[in-house]
């Protein structure tokens, strides 16, 4: 979650431990130690610090004891000796002082040597018969040598408080070692939190229409479990960072009125073996104690990475035994329990399969970035706590920002706000937004997803290109849609409704590669030159022809061969099953026919160069475009029959653009 959360100053409550939701008494069994170690340090004062005699020099003290002033002297510790005066020396020294008595020390002495201060206090009162002699005393210093044992323990105590602190961040509070199994989940519930509801979340429709059915459900479950109906347990919400999935999680939670457990994929993981485990049981037996309700798990890649992958490395034990943990406390608890699960994570790809099966996460609901359209609705719901000024204008602001997700729009009104407040303005100005818009595209051309807006011109044409070109051909997949968003490392994509066909033709095929150089050949019509951007679609391309001409058999040159192997053993084969010249006809023929359909593509385009250019601006305005503005541009397509079987399901034929 990108902690973007600007104007919602919810502060989820720690739920610790016990499911009772009581606040552990923080560091209480730590904060003694501070007494103790504060009480020893002022013990060894006061016994150190003796009220503070004054400490004089050999000339005073032999004058002392010549006037017959002293009443005892102590040497303490052989070190220092303690000048007691009797009444004499009193009166002499101390008239009014009624604090220093004989039986105070008047006066502190450190003699150079232990024989030079004897032979002093001898030579002092060779005439006196009641001479003083010095007594020996020893004295502990009881403060100063206990604390010199208890502060090595107290420092490693310290010391190891503060790893443990560092291992649990997010506070554990006090006996942490203990708590360390404890799922470190935040409970959002709607006694103590504003609601999240589906207002606060903008655009996402298509997402929203499908967690309706949970929300419907953890209101009314009698109404499913009376038919016998099964609720998914677990929905996997896929998309970029910050498009708004805790954001979802959260308002399924509040719309349905249950709490919310929050918690990161990396939270599970320890340094210690078997805490993940541990936190994840814990972790249901509080969701279950709280049924129904809603449990989310952010970045659940942390925790759900493919098992099989790097399994030599053989350091993936805990975070393996944490993902079968999970998938068994999935499996653990009964379908209609009320628990329901939903998980986040950018990478549905790397994800363990295991994840996905049957009565897991077995339903995707994909978050992308969002759309013009989806951008002036979150700008809207951001805008609404400010103060905005007249020029403000949000259609124009959603227009600056092509490629923002959720987080950087919310992070763009903050900005602002903050910046008109610098300037001590009334209200949040137009040139305020674009101020923040500079800086945060500053922070993000680091992520390197900025486009600017001569490689939006590219990008929109290239796709025109490949739009066009496919609405040209009889035989090319019709188009559903073509948009300019960029999604994950494509900077734009073309969705195309394949048909369900069980044999393709040549020229299907053919026509389909026209299609999908019709990206390059745009940008050499328009431009005059090409770009990088079209690595994914010659990888296409080149396999496909490699394929006609090697595998399907397609070439006149070639002929009837396969060079397919089906078994895929290659066990015969020391190499390709192919002489020199063969292979030297197969790239021939590779080449021509790759060059055939990209002349092919620039001649359609050239014919088209005015369709093809209004379809691009109108993508450049409005970023995505359908069918049907297609059809405006350039009519009907006259060979579209209603025979055709279209398979919905099949959509993921996208052709991405990769940067460079
Ligand atoms: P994710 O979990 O996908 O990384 P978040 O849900 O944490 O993203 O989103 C971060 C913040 O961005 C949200 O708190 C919200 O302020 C803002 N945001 C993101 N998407 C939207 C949206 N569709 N509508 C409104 N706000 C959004
Ligand atoms: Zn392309």
């Amino acid at each position: 979650m990108n902690g973007n959360g600007n104007f919602q100053n919810q502060r989820p409550n720690q739920f610790n431990g016990g499911g009772n939701g009581q606040k552990p008494k923080k560091g209480i069994g730590f904060y003694w130690i501070y007494i103790v170690l504060v009480a020893f340090f002022l013990s060894s004062l006061l016994f150190n610090g003796r009220p503070s005699a004054e400490e004089i020099v050999r000339s005073k003290m032999i004058t002392l004891l010549r006037d017959k002033h002293v009443e005892k002297i102590e040497l303490v510790n052989g070190e220092e000796a303690e000048i007691y005066l009797n009444e004499e020396g009193l009166k002499r020294y101390f008239p009014d002082s009624k604090d220093v008595t004989t039986r105070t020390v008047a006066y502190t002495y450190k003699p150079m040597s232990l024989d030079q201060f004897v032979e002093d206090i001898e030579k002092a009162q060779v005439d006196n018969p009641d001479a003083v002699d010095p007594k020996p005393v020893t004295r502990h210093n009881w403060g100063g040598e206990v604390l010199s044992w208890i502060l090595p323990i107290v420092i490693i105590m310290a010391f190891w408080f503060v790893i443990m602190r560092l291992m649990g961040r997010g506070g554990m509070g006090g006996g942490q070692i203990f708590n360390i199994g404890k799922s470190k989940a935040t409970l959002y519930d709607s006694a103590n939190d504003k609601k999240t509801t589906f207002k606060d979340v903008a655009g996402l429709e298509e997402a929203k229409e499908e967690v309706m059915e949970i929300v419907d459900f953890l209101k009314n479950p009698t109404r499913y479990t009376k038919l016998g109906g099964k609720i998914p347990k677990g929905v996997l919400l896929v998309g970029p960072p910050g498009t708004g999935k805790t954001l979802l999680a959260k308002s399924v939670a509040g719309e349905a009125g249950v709490p919310f457990f929050s918690m990161s994929g990396s939270d599970f993981v320890e340094m210690f073996v078997g805490v993940g485990a541990s936190r994840v049981r814990d972790l249901f037996a509080q969701a279950k104690e709280k049924s129904p309700c809603i449990v989310f798990i952010d970045e659940i890649d942390a925790i759900g990475r493919s098992r099989t992958k790097n399994s030599f490395s053989g350091g993936n034990d805990e975070r393996e035994s944490t993902l079968n943990q999970l998938l068994t406390e999935m499996d653990g608890f009964g379908t209609n329990s009320g628990v329901i699960v939903l998980a986040a994570t950018n990478r549905a790809d790397i994800l363990d399969k295991a994840l996905m099966r049957a009565g897991r996460f077995d339903r995707q609901i994909y978050v992308e970035l969002p759309d013009l359209n989806g951008r002036r609705e979150i700008f809207e719901v951001h805008m609404r706590p400010l103060k905005l000024g007249a020029d403000v204008e949000v259609d124009f602001l959603a227009k600056q920002t092509p490629g923002f997700s959720g987080a950087d729009i919310a992070n763009v009104c903050n900005e602002a706000a903050l910046i008109a407040a610098r300037h001590n303005k009334e209200a949040i100005s137009k040139q305020d937004f674009l101020d923040a818009i500079d800086r945060i595209i500053g922070g993000l051309e680091k992520k390197n997803s900025v486009i600017t807006a001569s490689e939006k011109k590219t990008i929109a044409f290239h796709e025109a290109g490949h739009a066009t070109t496919s609405w040209m051909l009889e035989f090319a997949h019709p188009l559903v849609k073509v948009t300019i968003v960029p999604r994950g490392k494509a900077l734009g994509a073309a969705w195309y409704l394949p048909e369900e066909r069980q044999i393709t033709t040549k020229e299907q095929m053919f026509h389909e590669m026209i299609a999908t150089l019709g990206g390059r050949a745009a940008e050499q019509v328009v431009f005059g030159h090409i770009s990088t951007g079209a690595l994914n679609d010659l990888e296409k391309v080149s396999k496909q022809a490699y394929a006609m001409v090697s595998y399907y058999g397609l070439d006149e040159k070639i002929g009837n061969i396969s060079f397919y192997d089906s078994t895929g053993q290659q066990e015969y084969s020391f190499g390709k099953p192919y002489s020199e010249k063969t292979a030297e006809i197969i790239d021939n023929q590779v080449s021509m026919l790759i060059e055939k359909a990209y002349s092919e593509a620039i001649s359609i385009l050239e014919k088209n160069k005015d369709g093809l250019t209004k379809l691009a601006e109108k993508l450049i305005d409005k970023e995505v475009i359908f069918s049907d503005d297609l059809e405006e541009i350039f009519g009907k397509r006259p060979w579209v029959t209603e025979e055709r079987n279209f398979s919905r399901k099949k959509e993921d034929d996208v052709d991405e653009k990769s940067e460079s």
